[in-house]
């Protein structure tokens, strides 16, 4: 598999809100201070794994500009065809899954070997709140024996605690929702496309910039109003909370709360800012939407279509 970030980004790409960050690591990198491990930690969608991905393109190559990877060099070359000996990832087999104890074996394996290109070693662990308990425990292991010239980067996405024992042993880089203006301007760039919708994918994206991105490349927009469109009539009463719910049986339900809580936060605060007030009933159902996104990435045994009716009903009474 050949290496790309998320979405349609490549990795010779810069994203202007990472920009101090990268300059940074490129000094502790230059002045040999670069730790054993990191763990870069931020919200979901927001550039992190580009940023370690085009990060460890940077440590490989032998021939960087400017502090950025050539692109060019047989180190450049390998990496990008996913193909470099010294480089492992370990990311979930598919997306929502966890990351394995026989991934960590495997990285632990890894780290114990000889680099092949006599230059770092890299392993990439992404989200590191993926990992199983027994996975993490493992890992411990590979955290505690730093050896020269390797370099554990984990990314934390933020969906769930890292390990108290995993975060001490890193040094820890965080990086905050980036800053709107920045944001906006970049993805009027990227997509070329008018404010308007701009402001309208970043306030359903939350803010986060490859989420938007992701909206846009994928037309959601209008799958989103389509879905807010529904939930109006749910809370006015013109649709039944059940059948509307049915409508949407077989949708990833941790979209559909997205969607919901999204449309949910925008009613209150633009109620808040009407300067009417909330009423308990309303804080009752977000804290509804809060503890059903805590049991989807806990990853328990839910029934989706129930827990979609139930979220429908409580909708219906909310208002
Ligand atoms: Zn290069």
């Amino acid at each position: 598999m050949a290496v790309s970030s998320s979405s349609a980004l490549s990795l010779d790409q810069t994203l202007p809100w990472q920009d101090e960050q990268w300059q940074q690591f490129c000094r502790l990198l230059n002045s040999q201070r670069l730790p054993h491990a990191i763990l870069l930690s931020g919200a979901e969608d927001t550039g992190k794994r580009h940023f370690a991905e085009r990060f460890i393109q940077r440590l490989f190559c032998i021939s960087p500009v400017d502090d950025v990877a050539c692109g060019e060099c047989k180190q450049c070359r390998l990496y990008l065809s996913g193909a470099h000996p010294d480089f492992k990832r370990v990311v979930p087999e598919a997306a929502g899954k966890a990351i394995s104890i026989n991934a960590i074996r495997e990285l632990s394996e890894f780290s114990v070997i000889t680099a092949h290109q006599q230059s770092w070693k890299v392993a990439l662990v992404a989200p590191v709140e993926a990992m199983t308990l027994n996975a993490a425990n493992a890992f411990l292991k590979t955290l505690e024996e730093p050896r020269e010239k390797t370099l554990l980067l984990l990314v934390h996405d933020q969906l769930a605690p890292v390990l108290p024992t995993i975060r001490s042993r890193c040094r820890v880089f965080s990086q905050g929702l980036p800053p709107p203006a920045l944001v906006r301007d970049w993805l009027v760039g990227e997509l070329g496309g008018a404010s308007a919708t701009v402001d309208k994918l970043l306030a359903r994206a939350g803010g986060r910039p490859l989420r938007a991105l992701s909206f846009a490349e994928a037309n959601t927009l209008d799958d989103i109003a389509r879905f807010e469109g529904v939930l109006q009539q749910v809370q006015t009463g013109e649709a039944a909370p059940v059948s509307a719910a049915a409508a949407y049986e077989g949708q990833p339900l941790s979209q559909l709360l997205e969607w919901l809580m999204s449309y949910y936060c925008r009613q209150l605060i633009s109620a808040a800012q009407g300067g009417g007030r909330a009423e308990p009933r309303q804080f009752v159902f977000y804290d509804l939407l809060l503890s059903t996104r805590k049991m989807l990435e806990s990853k328990s045994n839910l029934n989706p279509q129930l827990v979609l009716e139930e979220l429908f009903l409580s909708l219906s009474q909310s208002t």
